[in-house]
C-alpha cells in the first residue's frame, strides 16, 4: 500500500501530478481519500415543484426534438421538457449526438440544477437516464471527491474502484472479538462502503468503523508516548526567579485570574524533576503569549535556553517583537533573543547559530526552522509550540538522544471540551485559561445575506477611513467548476473596482509561495494593506490589533470552530470590533448554526452548541480548524465513538494485548501509523 499510485492502470505521469496536488501519493493515500460529499439520487419531482437553484430530477418528455446551434466551435443543444404539471428548458454544450437521442415525445429522467434564465427555469447540462436506469439508481449515493483543475471526479472514482479490486492489499487488522464487542464493520467492507455506499445505512456503518480506527490508532500512539513520558525526568529542574514577578508587575495590564493560575502551574512544573508536558488551552485572545514569555524568562534566568515555535513566519516575528516590548533594553541584551525562520539568509543563520551555540542567546523564537537538526542549542530546557502540534515524536527522540529532555508546553486555542481533551491529549497535563481580559469590548456580530453586502462595503470603508483595517474571507482560492462560492482572486479584483484603488487591498491564500504570503502578511501588519482578502490561512494566530472588521463570505461553508477562529483575528485591540457573517444561501439550518456564533463569543460553548445542532445525523461533519487532523473523525460529532475507542485502547494497553498474537496485525499497523503520523502528534 505504500507504493506509488502509478502502479494503477490509467494513472500516468500527468494524472499522478494531479493527485499529488490533492495530497495523494501512495495507494494508501488514495484508499483514504474519502469523498467530500455524496450525491444522492432522489425520486423525480413534478416539474411544477422545481425552483431556481434546486438540484433535482424530473421525469419529463421532450416537447419538441431539440434544436442544434453552433456557438463558435461549440455545439449548443436546447430544448423544452414537460410533464403534466409544467415545462422547463434544457441546454447542453458540446454534445452534438444528443440530437438523435432527444426526440419529440421521448421520455427521460433529467437531473440537474435549475437556474432562472430569461424569466424561465432552465436545467443546464442535466444528466439524463432511461426510466429503467434511473429506477435502479434511486437512493444510491455517488461519491463526490475534492478535486483540482484537471482532475475529474470520474478519474478518482475509477482509480479507487481499481484499487478496491486488489483485495489482498486491504486487510483487516482488528481481532474479531473487538469487532464484535464494539459492533464494527469489516475493514474491507468499510473502505468499500465509504467510497461507494449502497445506501445511508451502509455509509453510517462504514463511517463508524473508520472513525473508530482513526481514534484507536491515535489514542494508542498517544498512550505509548505517555508511558515513556511518565518515566522521564529532565535534567532541567529550574529555580524560581524574581524576574518573572517583576515582569508581571510591570505589565500595562493586570493578568487575569486564569492567566495567573496557569502561570503558577507552569512555574511548578518547571521546578520539578519530572519533565513538563503541558497543554495550555485558551480561547483566542485569552492572552497565552505572555504566559509563554514568562516561562521563557524563567528559563533564561536559570541560564538555560528556550525555544518558541509559531506556525508562520509572520507570527514568529510578531512574537519576537512583542517580547522586545515586554523586556527592558538591559534584559533584552542579557537574553539576546534570536529569530530563526526559513527566510534567514545564510549569514543571519550562521550568526544566530553561533549565539545559541555559546549560550549567549537564551531565547529562540521562530518557525520549524528552530528544530532543524543542526541548530546548536546549549542547555535547551524548554520548548513551546504555539497554535500547532507539530513538535512530533521524532523531534522528541532527537532531543532525548542528545540526553536533554526539555520541558514542553503546547499552546492551543482549539475549543475542545475537557472530557475529550483528556482523551485526545492523553499524554499531556492540561491547563485552561477560561477567562478573557476584562476591559476588552465584546465583538459585535451580525449574520446577514447578500442584500446587505453594499452596506457592509460602506461600513468597511468607514472603518478604514477611521484608520482601521479589515479582513474579508472567501472559501475558495480561484473559481472552481461546480462550486458556487466566492473566491479570493476574483473577489479582490471586484473590490478594487468598487473602491477605485482608494483602499489598498491584498490577497492571501494557501497556494501562494511562503515568501509571498509573508510579504502580504507583513504589509497587512504594518498597515500598508488596509483590506486583506484571504482564505482561512489567516485564521492561525495572527495579531493585528488594528483590524476591526472580519467579514466572512459564504459563512455557511465553514465549520463553526473555523469561524470562531476567524473572528478571533479581530477584537484584539481597544477599538470596537465587528464580525459580519455573509450567507451565500438562506437555508434555515445554516442560519440557525450561524446564529449560535452571533449570540456567543465563547469558543467552548459554540463547539458544544454546534454539536447539539448537527446531531449524529450529520455524516460528514465540518472540517474542524487546523490542528487535529483526522480524515473522517470529528472530535465534536464523534465524541461517542471517541469514548468507545478510548475504552478499547485502555483495555488493550492495560492487559498488554498488543503483545499477543491476536493483536499482532494491529501492532504492525500501529507501528506504520506512528512512523507516518508521529510527526504530527504532539508530545
Ligand atoms: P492568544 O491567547 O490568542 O494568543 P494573545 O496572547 O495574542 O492571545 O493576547 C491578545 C492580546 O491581549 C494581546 O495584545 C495582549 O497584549 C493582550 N492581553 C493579554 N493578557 C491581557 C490581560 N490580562 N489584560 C489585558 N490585555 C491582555
Ligand atoms: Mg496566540
Amino acid at each position: 500500500m505504500s507504493e506509488s499510485i502509478r502502479e494503477l492502470k490509467g494513472i500516468g505521469e500527468k494524472t499522478q501530478k494531479l493527485f499529488e496536488k490533492v495530497g495523494v501519493f501512495t495507494m494508501e493515500d488514495l484508499l483514504h481519500y474519502y469523498p467530500r460529499d455524496y450525491d444522492v439520487y432522489d425520486k423525480p419531482v413534478p416539474v411544477c415543484q422545481v425552483k431556481p437553484q434546486m438540484k433535482c430530477a424530473v421525469k419529463a418528455a421532450l416537447a419538441q426534438t431539440v434544436s442544434v446551434k453552433k456557438a463558435g466551435a461549440r455545439t449548443v443543444i436546447t430544448g423544452k421538457i414537460q410533464d403534466d404539471t409544467g415545462s422547463i428548458d434544457v441546454i447542453w454544450f458540446g454534445m452534438p449526438f444528443l440530437r438523435s437521442v432527444m426526440k419529440k415525445g421521448s421520455v427521460f429522467v433529467f437531473r440537474g440544477k435549475a437556474e432562472e434564465k430569461n424569466g424561465r427555469l432552465c436545467m443546464e447540462h442535466p444528466e439524463y437516464f432511461t426510466l429503467a436506469a434511473y429506477e435502479g439508481m434511486v437512493h444510491s449515493m455517488q461519491p463526490v471527491y475534492g478535486l483540482t483543475k484537471g482532475l475529474t471526479n470520474k478519474t478518482v472514482v475509477k482509480s479507487i474502484r481499481q484499487l478496491l479490486e486488489q483485495k489482498a492489499l486491504i486487510r483487516e487488522y482488528l481481532p474479531d472479538s473487538l469487532k464484535q464487542q464494539y459492533e464494527l464493520e469489516d475493514y474491507e467492507k468499510a473502505v468499500r462502503d465509504i467510497h461507494f455506499p449502497r445506501d445511508l445505512g451502509a455509509l453510517q456503518n462504514a463511517r463508524k468503523r473508520l472513525v473508530f480506527d482513526e481514534f484507536l490508532l491515535f489514542i494508542l500512539t498517544v498512550s505509548r508516548l505517555k508511558e515513556q513520558a511518565e518515566a522521564s525526568t529532565t535534567k532541567y529542574a529550574l529555580k524560581e526567579v524574581w524576574k518573572t514577578e517583576e515582569i508581571i508587575e510591570g505589565l500595562p495590564y493586570e493578568l487575569t485570574g486564569a492567566q495567573k493560575n496557569v502561570w503558577y502551574e507552569i512555574e511548578r512544573d518547571l521546578k520539578s524533576r519530572r519533565a513538563m508536558a503541558r497543554l495550555v488551552q485558551g480561547d483566542v485572545g485569552s492572552g497565552k503569549t505572555v504566559i509563554a514569555f514568562l516561562a521563557m524568562i524563567m528559563a533564561a534566568e536559570n541560564d538555560t535556553q528556550s525555544a518558541l515555535m509559531a506556525p508562520t513566519e509572520v507570527l514568529a516575528k510578531q512574537h519576537y517583537e512583542s517580547l522586545r516590548t515586554l523586556l527592558t533594553q538591559e534584559d533584552w541584551e542579557r537574553y539576546q533573543p534570536v529569530l530563526l525562520t526559513g527566510s534567514n539568509t545564510a549569514k543571519e543563520k550562521r550568526e544566530r547559530y553561533e549565539k545559541l551555540k555559546y549560550g549567549e542567546s537564551k531565547i529562540a523564537i521562530g518557525t520549524h526552522a528552530l528544530f532543524q537538526k543542526n541548530v546548536p542549542y546549549r542547555n535547551l530546557s524548554l520548548v513551546i509550540t504555539d497554535e500547532q502540534h507539530r513538535f512530533g515524536v521524532h523531534q522528541r527522540e532527537e532531543f532525548s538522544q542528545k540526553g536533554e529532555r526539555p520541558n514542553v508546553l503546547v499552546m492551543s486555542a482549539t475549543p475542545i471540551p475537557r472530557t475529550l481533551a483528556v482523551i485526545l491529549y492523553g499524554d499531556l497535563d492540561i491547563s485552561v485559561i477560561d477567562q478573557l481580559p476584562a476591559r476588552r469590548l465584546p465583538i459585535k456580530n451580525c449574520v446577514v445575506d447578500q442584500r446587505y453586502r453594499k452596506t457592509a462595503y460602506r461600513f468597511i470603508q468607514e472603518q478604514v477611513e477611521m484608520g482601521h483595517q479589515a479582513y474579508v474571507i472567501c472559501p475558495l482560492v480561484e473559481e472552481s467548476e461546480g462550486l458556487d462560492a466566492e473566491n479570493v482572486t476574483d473577489y479582490e479584483k471586484r473590490l478594487r473596482k468598487i473602491w477605485r484603488d482608494e483602499i489598498r487591498t491584498g490577497v492571501l491564500h494557501g497556494k501562494m509561495r511562503p515568501v509571498d504570503k509573508n510579504e502580504i502578511m507583513e504589509k497587512f501588519a504594518s498597515g500598508e494593506i488596509q483590506v486583506l482578502v484571504g482564505t482561512t490561512v489567516v485564521e492561525v494566530g495572527v495579531n493585528v490589533p488594528n483590524a476591526t472588521v472580519m467579514m466572512v463570505e459564504n459563512a455557511e461553508r465553514f465549520g463553526l470552530a473555523s469561524l470562531h477562529q476567524l473572528r478571533g483575528r479581530v477584537g484584539r485591540g481597544d477599538a470596537q470590533s465587528y464580525c459580519i457573517f455573509m450567507q451565500g444561501n438562506q437555508e434555515k439550518e445554516t442560519s440557525k448554526r450561524l446564529e449560535i456564533l452571533g449570540k456567543s463569543n465563547d469558543g467552548f460553548q459554540i463547539a458544544s452548541e454546534d454539536m447539539k445542532l448537527r446531531g449524529p445525523g450529520d455524516l460528514l461533519g465540518f472540517r474542524q480548524s487546523g490542528e487535529m487532523e483526522f480524515k473522517l473523525a470529528d472530535i465534536y460529532q464523534d465524541g461517542g465513538i471517541l469514548k468507545l475507542a478510548s475504552g478499547a485502547a485502555g483495555r488493550i494497553m492495560a492487559d498488554g494485548s498488543l503483545e499477543t498474537e491476536e493483536y499482532g496485525k494491529l501492532k504492525r499497523k500501529l507501528e506504520i501509523f506512528t512512523k507516518n503520523k508521529g510527526e504530527e502528534i504532539q508530545l
